[in-house]
């Protein structure tokens, strides 16, 4: 059966969108994955199918309201036990780990939010997942929704050319990715560092590792902590 991925949205053209193109665009093809969008303004109240009200306590924006989020939820056919997820910067910071559990489960449904987002006691009534793809506001959920749908897909079984480069990347093990280089091994002045053309795979195994630790700590304060607390604790267990 194929990985399922539903999504809410008051913009369905957006959908598969660039994710219907090269290695995702190929596996939707394929029927490794699906992409069925549900249109919030299906369930619009009145004349002119208003999703959205003021906010409660006043402020600036307008908020999708309940009961058409409720209806739009009960309309879909998923899986209970299929992941209900809302895109929101105040949401949980999606990382490598949670786009693992999604690629494992049985797909995703997703809600994509717009004015200033949708009314906290649906997110409450369906157990929806509150999840950020990073510190920054976009202007609504889709484009947000494509990103975690790219980052699962590509775990899907047969969707990556080799599975070892779903092993050996940022995150994987905790560190960001070593650098890259390849032909030609002298541009513009510049060398290929040697100990890569030397064969010696050890060597290069020492000066990748090597190399991902630096860029870690330089550039990734807190996950080169979480990684130093983990290596020290492995190392401890193993006496
Ligand atoms: N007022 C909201 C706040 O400050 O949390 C921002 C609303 S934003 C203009 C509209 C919608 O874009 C949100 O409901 C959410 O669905 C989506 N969105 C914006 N930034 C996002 C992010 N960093 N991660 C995930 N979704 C985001």
């Amino acid at each position: 059966m194929s990985w399922q991925a539903t999504v809410l949205t008051l913009f369905p053209e957006m959908f598969p969108g660039p994710l219907g193109l090269s290695l995702a665009g190929r596996a939707l093809d394929g029927g490794v994955w699906s992409c069925a969008t549900h249109d919030l303004r299906q369930h619009g109240l009145g004349r002119h199918r208003a999703v959205d009200d003021t906010p409660f306590g006043g402020g600036a924006g307008m908020v999708i309201r309940a009961d058409v989020a409720d209806a739009a939820l009960s309309a879909i056919d998923a899986p209970q036990d299929m992941p209900r997820v809302f895109l929101t910067p105040r949401g949980y910071p999606l990382r490598q780990k949670d786009v693992s559990r999604y690629a494992q489960g049985p797909g995703v449904v997703l809600i994509c939010g717009r004015f200033e987002g949708v009314d906290e006691r649906v997110l409450k009534a369906h157990s929806v997942e509150q999840v950020s793809i990073g510190d920054y506001v976009l202007s609504g959920g889709e484009t947000a929704a494509l990103v975690l749908l790219d980052a699962c897909v590509r775990l899907l079984p047969g969707v990556m050319g080799s599975d070892a480069s779903g092993i050996e990347e940022s995150f994987s093990d905790g560190l960001l990715e070593y650098p890259h280089y390849t032909r030609p091994a002298t541009w513009q002045g510049q060398d290929v560092p040697e100990v890569l053309l030397s064969g010696n795979h050890a060597a290069i195994a020492a000066w990748r590792q090597k190399q991902a630790e630096e860029i870690t700590r330089e550039r990734r304060p807190d996950l080169w902590s979480a990684w130093l607390a983990r290596r020290e604790k492995n190392e401890a267990a193993a006496g």
